[in-house]
């Protein structure tokens, strides 16, 4: 097949603008790698560039449009709360915040919620909550949060710190004291880590963070076995499981919580991508054990304000009257099985199909020389958004409203895109 096939057609239905990445690039920092695309317009799973092309998006904002582009619930909550009110800080009692908090504790292991804007904020928060457990709770000194090799957690000092991967660190010393670091999924490394680094009341392990599954790591699920052990020692030592739900939370698992799939409950745990729908929130969840935090302990201008409260309500309430769980897993297996079947025809290029729900990677073997990024250029030019998880990992997370025969189109766009790239 040539490329010239594989580029989508234009659709002639939007009124293409002007757009120049030079005069762009002449003004933003330079912090993205950014595919030569600019995207204007969206409608369900498809989003429209510049020019007019439509592609389906298997992207959703990186795990984030849960509801996709335009949804009439999403447009009508946005409209409706903007018009009430949409902002006037946390001096003042915030009902949509209330009833956001209330569904989030209704429907999770948390008791407790606290607001910010993004997945690192609310992991920050995490991190502050689970030393201040240290110190008032443990009475350890010098507290130390175990964290795995491979992991995301944000890209602020503390959250930076707290990923396992020296990538993200790289020219940003000196870091945040108080970290070390485990293989995921291997608990003897959890038990020799903690044995270590026991420093009696002066300095010791006082919390493990972990993703329930690596999203930005390669997508790699967490072992039923290890969370179970994990949160074992946990009980034992007393100290605190705190799990980054970032990304796998709010249904994209097809649970709504990714330790729904372990089979445990966190301490504490951290929601943000999925939760707003793509409108900017985070939450730091928690159980009453460890609701500890009082006025003046912590803070965020923005954090629960009644526009972003309000909308990630709707999302929630959408979640469930759309029935998106069982989307998610449905649409979930026959996308794996999809990946499973082109896996099979090209078994020198594909190592591994893995997932959960709709986050799901197909691993490039260790022998090729393809890469992920490859790919995903390739599925871009035939009209089909897909993000690297890592050099040999793509990653496949589209809004939980996808539909069966997006799926199907999804799969077959990929199958045209791997046999070009390996003819
Ligand atoms: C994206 C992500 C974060 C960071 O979220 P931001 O909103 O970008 O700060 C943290 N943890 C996980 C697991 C993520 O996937």
């Amino acid at each position: 097949m040539s490329p010239e096939t594989l580029i989508s057609q234009p659709n002639l239905e939007t009124n293409p603008s002007v757009f120049d990445p030079a005069e762009f690039d002449a003004a933003v920092m330079t912090t993205y790698g950014r595919f030569p695309l600019a995207l204007e317009r969206g409608q369900g799973c498809r989003v429209w560039d510049t020019e007019g092309r439509a592609y389906l998006d298997f992207v959703a904002g990186i795990a984030t449009c849960t509801l996709g582009h335009a949804h009439p619930a999403m447009v009508k909550a946005v409209t409706e709360q903007i018009q009430k009110l949409h902002h006037v800080s946390n001096l003042y009692y915030i009902p949509e915040q209330g009833a956001l908090a209330q569904w989030l504790v209704a429907h999770s292991c948390a008791d407790r919620v606290f607001f910010c804007n993004s997945g690192a904020e609310a992991n920050e928060g995490a991190i502050k909550l689970a030393r201040k457990y240290a110190h008032t709770v443990l009475h350890i000194d010098d507290p130390v949060i175990l964290t795995a090799h491979a992991s995301f957690h944000g890209r602020t000092l503390a959250t930076i710190t707290a990923t396992g991967q020296p990538k993200y660190q790289k020219n940003f010393a000196p870091l945040v004291p108080g970290f070390a670091y485990v293989p995921f999924n291997d608990i003897e490394a959890i038990k020799t880590a903690i044995a270590e680094l026991d420093g009696g009341e002066k300095r010791r392990v006082a919390a493990i963070l972990l993703e329930p599954l690596q999203g930005e790591g390669g997508v790699r699920p967490g072992d039923v076995s290890y969370f179970q052990a994990v949160r074992q020692i946990c009980d034992d030592l007393g100290i605190l499981l705190i799990l980054d739900e970032v990304q796998v939370g709010m249904g994209r698992s097809g649970k709504l919580w990714g330790y729904e799939n372990l089979g445990i409950e966190p301490d504490i745990f951290t929601s943000a991508k999925g939760l707003g729908g793509g409108i900017p929130i985070g939450a730091t969840l928690c159980k009453s054990s460890c609701n500890i935090f009082q006025p003046g302990d912590h803070a965020s201008t923005y954090g629960g304000n009644p526009f972003a409260c309000g909308v990630a309500l709707t999302v929630c309430q959408t979640l469930e009257q759309e029935n998106l769980l069982v989307n998610a897993a449905q649409r979930g297996e026959q996308l794996r099985q999809g990946l499973q079947a082109i896996a099979t025809q090209y078994p020198n290029l594909i190592a591994e199909v893995r997932g959960w729900g709709l986050i799901n990677g197909l691993e490039l073997s260790a022998e090729t020389e393809m890469t992920s990024i490859e790919i995903v250029k390739v599925a871009m030019a035939a009209g089909l958004l897909l993000v690297p998880a890592g050099p040999k990992v793509v990653r496949f997370v589209p809004p939980l409203i996808v539909t069966a025969s997006e799926v199907d189109e999804a799969l077959a766009t990929l199958g045209k895109a791997i046999a070009q790239l390996s003819a």
